[in-house]
């Protein structure tokens, strides 16, 4: 028998849950999965409350995305039709979609519909759940939203106005698909670099307990070549024994003392933070050296 998955999109409070809880919950054979679901457990997994970065965010966003389809597939893989409360507001992010779910099950019916709810009832789900959007927000953001097109792969279309399903197929356009791949395409390859570079960065960290590297005493300007433990030994103030690579610290050899250093100088400002422009040229090196660690430390200052 062929299996169904069946995509409910829209923006928020544009009716998805309540209509999939209408038209798919009773049915035993259906697992319901929703994005809002793994977008959380995205944001916990990176260690995010409230706050996070853009880059982060997007991160976060496209690992939800990538887990909800491993799962969608596993599902259909063990016999069940799936409906999924998705945003997918870009004809790309369905076209991945559709291409990953048939290349991986064979026999697949696949349906999307698009909640495109009247100004009214808009209103209506704003109040019901006191949203602080307003209509406009939430149009402008629908505004955003491609309209699903027969070329992404879909077998049927559907509008839904208020609870009002209609069959709506366009005009196939057929150039979106090859558009569509590239821009993937170059999208996960950016974030491949963005990774490597991460998990360089940490062995680079890593190795910074291990390897030798170059230790400078900011007050006498000895300077060595030895490993944490050795500087550590032998008295010196330095990560990542003492403190953290990158930022503001002491920088010392056994011999000297804290007194002198950037780091109580710019402890003992009214606002303890750096100002190059107040720093002598020995403080002005110093700085930079500690702004540039660990790499700062590898090679040898000429
Ligand atoms: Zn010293």
């Amino acid at each position: 028998m062929n299996r169904t998955v069946t995509f409910v999109i829209g923006t928020t409070a544009s009716g998805k849950t309540t209509f999939i809880k209408n038209h798919f919950s009773d049915n035993r054979n259906t697992v319901i999965l929703n994005i809002y679901d793994y977008q959380q457990a995205a944001y916990k997994e990176a260690g995010f409350g409230k706050h996070i970065p853009f880059r982060q965010e997007f991160k976060c966003l496209y690992k939800a995305n990538e887990n909800l389809l491993v799962d969608i597939i596993k599902t259909l893989q063990e016999g069940k039709d799936v409906v999924v409360e998705q945003t997918l507001y870009k004809a790309k992010r369905r076209i991945a979609y559709i291409d990953a779910i048939r290349n991986a099950v064979e026999n697949i019916y696949i349906e999307v519909y698009v909640m495109c709810p009247s100004d009214s009832a808009w209103n209506t789900y704003i109040n019901e759940r006191k949203l602080d959007s307003s209509i406009q927000q939430l149009k402008s953001i629908a505004k955003e939203i491609d309209f699903p097109n027969p070329s992404e792969g879909f077998d049927k279309i559907y509008e839904v106005i208020d609870g009002n399903i209609g069959l709506r197929m366009d005009a196939p356009k057929p150039e979106i698909v090859d558009a569509a791949h590239k821009e993937l395409s170059e999208e996960a390859q950016q974030m491949k670099q963005e990774e490597d570079k991460e998990k360089q960065r940490l062995e680079l960290l890593e190795s910074m307990n291990s390897r030798r590297f170059w230790h400078y005493c900011e007050i006498c300007g000895a300077k060595t070549f030895c490993t944490a433990q050795e500087a550590f030994e032998a008295g010196w103030d330095y990560p990542p024994r003492i403190g953290y690579f990158g930022l503001l610290g002491p920088r010392t050899c056994g011999k000297c003392t804290l007194n002198d250093t950037l780091f109580i100088k710019v402890h003992q400002q009214a606002i303890p933070i750096v100002i190059e422009k107040t720093l002598t040229e020995k403080e002005l090196q110093t700085w930079r050296r500690i702004k540039n660690e660990p790499e700062s430390l590898l090679e040898e200052e000429k």
